[in-house]
């Protein structure tokens, strides 16, 4: 019997909804904030989203200035820069509005403006000694569910390495998830973050810690993503796959906390720190191939899947609903547009032995893998992912 005692938590606060983005001027009012920096990047200035918040924002009394210095998959440096912007302007709180990106900057650079030292001093887990400034966190992506999670991943470009920080003080004290925000996100953006979300709930529901009562998010989410990733992709104006997108974003970051993520991610990190292939699309060519290795762990589980995705498996054998996992997983990525394959994103294949060193000591994630994974398993499943 699973009687794993988890500790789940999520920000004070849940803001959702088509729309939800406008409470955001009364909230800051509330708790007395007299002036906040947007954290975000040049696309989402470019989609009109964060000149809209920000007048918004002053309308309400509140002064803005604004940080648009992000880049996506961010390295550690910026968090310096974000947090000097903030001291600069004498802010008291941090809006981070974009996706996982601008939210994870926001996340640190309200920890670092606030206790000082560098963002390299808080990666790992638990080593942030107390609260920052407060932080709102308005996703424009679904996918990371970064709004709701203790964590916040940065690159380090010398070490070719992406690095995490877990810490209850990067949980925003509310996160405002509003799908309007998320219709100019374009097709292959809405693709890859959409099952970067699919991997989270996958890697939760089969994880080695997983817990029943973060399963119900994790089936939920692998449900909303089935139903609404290829609406989402193909007519991004679709308000109702939007809006069932960014929940299904959302229940897969309440299962980053308690549970959180295992191989794929462990392996997609080289992939981003040295192939700057972004966060999700590197998830999601590794996908199935990973699934395929995992799947003997836990049969009952991946037929699970393939029925939440829609799958008919009345009938089938438990090894054959679990295969149709795999199949459904293949068949949307296909379907939204995703290169079928690492040697589609320019990585040659003798990097290969290198990243399989470098994903295998991500123990942080490894140890999560259902089923126990070594560094010549890694390789065999890069080079059936190439
Ligand atoms: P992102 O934030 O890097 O954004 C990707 C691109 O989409 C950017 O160019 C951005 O300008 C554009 N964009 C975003 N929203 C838009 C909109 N509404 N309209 C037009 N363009 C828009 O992408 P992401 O996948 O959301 O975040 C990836 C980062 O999050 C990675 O660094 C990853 O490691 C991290 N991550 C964090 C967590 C966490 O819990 N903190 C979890 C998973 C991943």
């Amino acid at each position: 019997m699973n009687n794993r005692i988890i500790d789940f938590r999520m920000p004070q606060s849940l803001v959702m909804g088509v729309g939800a983005s406008r409470q955001l001027p009364d909230i800051l009012r509330k708790r007395g904030v007299k002036k906040v920096l947007i954290v975000t990047d040049q696309g989402i200035v470019k989609a009109g989203l964060a000149p809209a918040i920000r007048e918004a924002i002053e309308a309400a009394g509140v002064g803005v200035a604004v940080f648009d210095g992000v880049e996506p998959d961010p390295r550690i440096e910026i968090v310096a820069a974000c947090a000097s912007a903030f001291r600069a302007a004498g802010a008291e709180a941090v809006v981070g509005l974009g996706g996982g990106s601008s939210i994870d900057i926001a996340k640190v650079a309200a920890v670092v403006a606030a206790l000082g030292g560098r963002a390299d001093d808080y990666i790992g887990i638990g080593k942030v000694p107390g609260p920052g400034f407060l932080h709102f966190a308005l996703p424009t992506t679904a996918g990371t569910g970064s709004e709701v999670t203790p964590i916040a991943v940065l690159s380090d470009a010398g070490e070719h390495l992406k690095k995490g920080i877990v810490s209850e003080y990067l949980y925003p004290c509310a996160a405002i998830v509003d799908p309007e925000l998320m219709v100019s996100v374009p097709p292959a953006v809405t693709a890859y973050t959409g099952m970067d979300t699919l991997t989270h709930a996958i890697e939760a529901y089969t994880n080695r810690f997983a817990a029943p009562f973060i399963d119900a998010f994790a089936l939920e989410a692998i449900r909303e993503t089935g139903r609404h990733l290829r609406r989402a992709v193909t007519c991004g104006i679709d308000l109702e796959a939007r809006a069932g997108m960014a929940r299904a974003a959302t229940l897969g970051g309440l299962c980053l906390g308690s549970v959180n993520t295992a191989a794929v991610h462990a392996m997609a990190y080289p992939l981003g720190g040295t192939f700057n292939v972004p966060h999700g699309l590197a998830n999601t060519v590794l996908l199935p191939a990973v699934m395929e290795f995992n799947m003997p762990a836990n049969l009952g589980k991946f037929a699970a899947i393939a029925e939440a995705l829609g799958e008919e498996t009345r009938g089938l054998s438990r090894r054959d609903a679990a295969l149709l996992a795999i199949e459904a997983v293949k068949e949307l990525s296909v379907d939204v547009g995703i290169p079928q394959g690492m040697r589609y994103l320019g990585i040659p294949r003798d990097a290969i032995p290198a990243m399989a060193e470098g994903a295998i000591q991500v123990t942080r994630l490894m140890g999560n893998n259902p089923r126990t994974i070594t560094v010549k398993d890694v390789q065999k499943i890069y080079e059936d992912a190439y």
